[in-house]
C-alpha cells in the first residue's frame, strides 16, 4: 500500500463530537477529521451561524452543527442536546474532542482578580470541559466503546505568569481532570489525552494579547518558540490531535501532548 493512502482515513466510520467547532483550532481539527474518513463530526458551540457554516463547508453528510452551551450540563448531556442526541442519531460516539475554552478580557492579576469573570472562566474552561468528559465516558461505556477523550489544556496549564491568573488556573484544572479521567476509564478501554499548545494565533490568543491582530500575533507565536522557521498554526494542534483521537497513539492515555516549540523546555 502507498504511504499516502496508508496515512488516510485514519478515523474511517468514527463519530466525534468537537467542543467550541465554530472557529479556529476546533474547525480546524473538525475539517481535518472529515479528511480522515470520520462518519460524523458534531461540531458544538455557542457561536451558531459560524457553526452551521464550518459544517456546510466540511458537508452536511458528514458534519452537522448543534448549539451547546458547554457550561450547562443539561445542555451536553440530555436527548436533543449534544452527547445523548448524537449517540441516539449516530449510534456510539468514539471521539470526544473537548476544545471549548475563553479567556477573560481583563488581566487578572491576583490583587486584581474579578471573581465574576473567574467564575465564567471557570464554567466554561473547568466545568464545562468535566462536563464533556463525563458524558462522553458515560456513553462510551454503555455501548462499550474504547473512545478517545482530547482536552484542551494549554502551556499556562503548567506555569504561572504575570497575568491571566484564572486562565491558568483553570488550564491546571483540567490537567487534573485528565489524570484522574485516564486513572478511572482505563478499564473502560477510554484513553483521555490533553493537548497542550502554547501560542496560536487564533482569535482567543488575539483577544488575550489585548485585541491585537493576526499577523501581530503570528509574530509573537514565533518568537515564544526554541524552534525557527516555522509559524505555528491551527493545524499543526488539530495534527496532533488527530494522533491523539486515532488508534496512531493507541496506548497514550493520560498524557499531556505539549505542542510548543521547545517552549516550555526552555531556561528563562
Ligand atoms: P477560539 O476563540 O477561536 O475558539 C474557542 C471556541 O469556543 C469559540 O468558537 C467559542 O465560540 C467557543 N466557546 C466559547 N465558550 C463556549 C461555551 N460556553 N460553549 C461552547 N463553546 C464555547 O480560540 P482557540 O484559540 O481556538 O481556543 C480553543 C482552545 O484552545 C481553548 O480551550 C483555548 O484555551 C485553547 N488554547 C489556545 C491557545 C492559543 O494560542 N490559541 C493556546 C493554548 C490553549
Amino acid at each position: 500500500m502507498a504511504e499516502s493512502s496508508m496515512q488516510r482515513n485514519k478515523l474511517e466510520g468514527r463519530v466525534a463530537i468537537i467542543t467550541g467547532g465554530a472557529s479556529s483550532i476546533s474547525e480546524a481539527t473538525a475539517r481535518l477529521f472529515a479528511d480522515h474518513g470520520a462518519r460524523m463530526i458534531v461540531v458544538a458551540d455557542i457561536q451558531d451561524d459560524l457553526g452551521q457554516e464550518v459544517a456546510i463547508s466540511i458537508g452536511t453528510d458528514k458534519c452537522i452543527y448543534m448549539h451547546c452551551d458547554v457550561s450547562n450540563e443539561d445542555q451536553v448531556k440530555v436527548y436533543q442536546s449534544l452527547v445523548d442526541s448524537t449517540v441516539q442519531t449516530y449510534g456510539q460516539l468514539d471521539i470526544m474532542f473537548s476544545n471549548a475554552g475563553i479567556v477573560s478580557a481583563s488581566s487578572q492579576t491576583v490583587v486584581d482578580l474579578d471573581f465574576t469573570t473567574l467564575d465564567r472562566v471557570f464554567a466554561v474552561n473547568v466545568r464545562g470541559m468535566a462536563a464533556c468528559v463525563k458524558h462522553a465516558a458515560r456513553v462510551m461505556i454503555e455501548k462499550g466503546v474504547r473512545g478517545s477523550i482530547v482536552c484542551t489544556a494549554s502551556v499556562n496549564g503548567s506555569r504561572g505568569g504575570p497575568r491571566l491568573t484564572d486562565y491558568s488556573m483553570s488550564k491546571h484544572a483540567v490537567i487534573g481532570l485528565v489524570k484522574s479521567a485516564s486513572t478511572q476509564l482505563g478499564v473502560h478501554g477510554i484513553r483521555v489525552n490533553s493537548v497542550f499548545p502554547s501560542a496560536v494565533a487564533t482569535s482567543t490568543l488575539c483577544r488575550s494579547f489585548g485585541g491585537i491582530d493576526a499577523e501581530q500575533a503570528e509574530k509573537i507565536c514565533e518568537r515564544l518558540a526554541s524552534l525557527k522557521g516555522i509559524v505555528p498554526k491551527v493545524n499543526h494542534v488539530a495534527d496532533t490531535v488527530l494522533f491523539l483521537a486515532s488508534g496512531d497513539s493507541a496506548f497514550v492515555s493520560g498524557h499531556d501532548l505539549v505542542e510548543d516549540g521547545g517552549l516550555l523546555s526552555k531556561m528563562v
